[in-house]
């Protein structure tokens, strides 16, 4: 009986972040901080997560549907939805921190050398889906998205 209450438990607990993930429901990168986000809950332990680098103020982990070989998600510790309010609250240790730990995941990851792309995404049209600041560290391969933004930018222009 006890085994299926926590397999049940354990089962609601992945279901809701898959939940938000394959709805790609975005949220407002403004506004109250909302402590039931799934990263609070990493940050709080309640869910699981593949860290790969840990400091007083930062955090860093797999994301949970990596879009290329190597997809990192870095955040502060701190509650911060979005990079409005961590730009005009965080201390200069938390910022200068969460800079610092970028350029040591990239390097502690091997993409150093070969490159890579650090991608913030801020409240609804920019498709931001967990309300606390995350940025993306991608690479492992070719990250094309910034050639894209170029293509658009010139079929706008012509
Ligand atoms: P956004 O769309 O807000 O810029 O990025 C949110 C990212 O968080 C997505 O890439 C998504 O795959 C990832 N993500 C959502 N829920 C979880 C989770 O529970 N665990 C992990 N590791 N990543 C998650």
């Amino acid at each position: 009986m006890l085994k299926s209450i926590i397999l049940c438990f354990a089962v609601f607990l992945i279901a809701q972040p898959l939940k938000s993930i394959a709805s790609g429901d975005t949220v407002s990168g403004w506004g109250q901080y909302d402590e039931n986000n799934v990263f609070a809950k990493i940050l709080r332990k309640e869910i699981p997560a593949t860290v790969v680098f840990e400091s007083e103020h930062v955090l860093a982990f797999e994301d949970i549907q990596p879009i290329k070989p190597v997809h990192i998600l870095v955040i502060p510790k701190g509650n911060y939805r979005s990079i409005l309010d961590f730009s005009e609250k965080a201390t200069d240790a938390e910022i200068s921190a969460l800079i610092r730990a970028l350029g040591t995941i990239a390097k502690k990851m091997n993409i150093a050398q070969s490159g890579f792309s650090i991608m913030n995404n801020s409240g609804h049209n920019g498709g931001q889906t967990v309300p606390h600041l995350h940025f993306h560290l991608l690479g492992g391969e070719k990250v094309a998205w910034e050639q894209s933004l170029r293509h658009k930018q010139r079929d706008t222009d012509n």
